[in-house]
C-alpha cells in the first residue's frame, strides 16, 4: 500500500487543517460542509476562525505541525491567498513544512505553476459523473503535468458506487485515496433519498461503501481511510499534541488527547478565603485565578470541596479552549 506523504504526517495527528474557502463551483450531493461554512470565506486553521493570517501560524505553532491540509470548498478559487498562506508557513517552519491541497477542479499549467515550490502534494477529486471516462477527462492530463512539474499527485475521493472504474487512472497517480462516505448534517436528505443507512450507531459511516472500493482497494496504491480511523486516530494524535503544547501544570491530560480540570465558582464575598486556602494548601502552579473562578487540578478540587463553598465541577474538554466534551458538578 502506498501512503502519501501527507497521509503519513496525518496519521501521527501532525498536520494543521486550513480551511481556506466554503464556496465552491460544484454541487457534490454528498457534500459534507456545515451550512456555518458553505458559501462563505471565513478560513479556519483547525477549527478557530482566523481574522488575521498571523493567527495559522499560532495555531499550527499550537499543535507543532509538521505540515498542513489545504481544504475548503474549492481552494483553488482563492489561489492568491492559498500562496500567500503557504509562503508564510514554509517561511516559518522550513521548506520541508508539507504540504498537500485538495481540489475539485483539474488544475491548469498556469495555476500548477503558481503553486510549485509552494504545494508539495496534490490530491484532485474528479467528480462521480466523470470517474467512467476518467481517462478522457482534464484530471488525467493535469495529473501528467503536475508530476512531470514535480509535485507529488494522487486523487482522493469519497466511497461511492462505481469506484472501479478508477482503475485506469492509478498509472498517473501516486496514490488514490479512498474516504469512507460519511453521514453529516448537510447531506442526511441526500442520503436518505438515496437509501442510505448508517453502518452502527457510534460512527458516521454508510453502510455498503467498504463494499463499493473492494475492487480498488486491492490494488497497491489504493488507501482505504475509514471513519472510525479519522475519528479515533487522527483527531486523538492531534489533540495530544496540542495538549503537550498548551497544557497548564494542573491540567491532566487523557488518553484520548482531552484535558481534565476543577472549576469553582466562589461567590464575590469567599473568592478571597478560597483564594487564600488555595495560596496556603497548594503548590502555586496547581490552580489559575481566572477572575470570576479559579481553577485548579481536580483532584485538588474534589479534596478541598468541603472547604469552599461555591459552584463546582469538573470539566473535560479539548486542549486549547477548545470544546466542553463534559461538566460534571461536585
Ligand atoms: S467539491 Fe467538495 S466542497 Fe465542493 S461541493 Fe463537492 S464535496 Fe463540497
Amino acid at each position: 500500500m502506498t501512503l502519501s506523504q501527507g497521509c503519513i504526517l496525518c496519521h501521527q495527528g501532525a498536520k494543521l487543517v486550513l480551511f481556506v474557502t466554503g464556496r465552491c463551483h460544484r454541487t457534490c450531493w454528498y457534500c459534507p460542509l456545515s451550512s456555518e461554512r458553505k458559501g462563505t470565506d471565513t478560513v479556519f486553521a483547525n477549527e478557530y476562525p482566523v481574522d488575521i493570517p498571523a493567527q495559522i501560524i499560532e495555531v499550527a505553532e499550537s499543535m507543532s505541525a509538521l505540515g498542513t491540509g489545504i481544504t475548503g470548498g474549492e481552494p483553488l478559487l482563492v489561489l492568491d491567498k492559498v500562496t500567500a498562506y503557504c509562503r508564510q508557513l514554509k517561511t516559518h517552519f522550513g521548506p520541508e513544512h508539507q504540504i498537500h491541497l485538495y481540489t475539485a477542479k483539474a488544475p491548469t499549467d498556469a495555476e500548477l505553476a503558481e503553486m510549485q515550490g509552494l504545494v508539495d502534494e496534490i490530491r484532485l477529486h474528479p467528480p462521480q459523473e466523470c470517474w467512467e471516462k476518467i481517462h478522457e477527462s482534464d484530471f488525467i492530463r493535469s495529473a501528467k503535468r503536475a508530476k512531470e512539474m514535480g509535485f507529488d499527485i494522487g486523487i482522493e475521493i469519497p466511497a461511492l458506487p462505481g469506484l472501479e472504474h478508477l482503475v485506469p487512472a492509478l498509472p498517473y497517480v501516486d496514490f488514490l485515496n479512498i474516504n469512507e462516505l460519511e453521514w453529516g448534517e448537510s447531506n442526511a436528505y441526500q442520503m436518505r433519498e438515496r437509501g442510505y443507512e448508517l453502518a452502527d450507531e457510534l460512527h458516521n459511516a454508510i453502510e455498503g461503501a467498504k463494499g463499493w472500493a473492494e475492487e480498488l482497494c486491492r490494488h497497491d496504491k489504493v488507501h482505504w481511510c475509514s471513519s472510525a480511523f479519522k475519528d479515533s486516530v487522527q483527531l486523538r494524535e492531534r489533540l495530544k499534541r496540542i495538549a503537550q503544547n498548551t497544557a497548564r501544570a494542573f491540567d491532566e491530560i487523557t488518553d484520548d488527547g482531552t484535558i481534565v480540570y476543577g472549576v469553582i465558582k466562589p461567590s464575590e464575598s469567599n473568592k478571597g478565603q478560597c483564594l487564600r486556602l488555595c495560596k496556603d494548601t497548594c503548590e502555586p502552579d496547581s490552580y489559575e485565578d481566572c477572575g470570576d473562578r479559579i481553577e485548579m487540578a481536580w483532584w485538588l478540587l474534589t479534596e478541598l470541596s468541603d472547604q469552599m463553598d461555591g459552584e463546582k465541577f469538573v470539566i473535560e474538554r479539548y486542549p486549547n479552549k477548545g470544546m466542553i466534551v463534559e461538566m460534571t458538578p461536585l
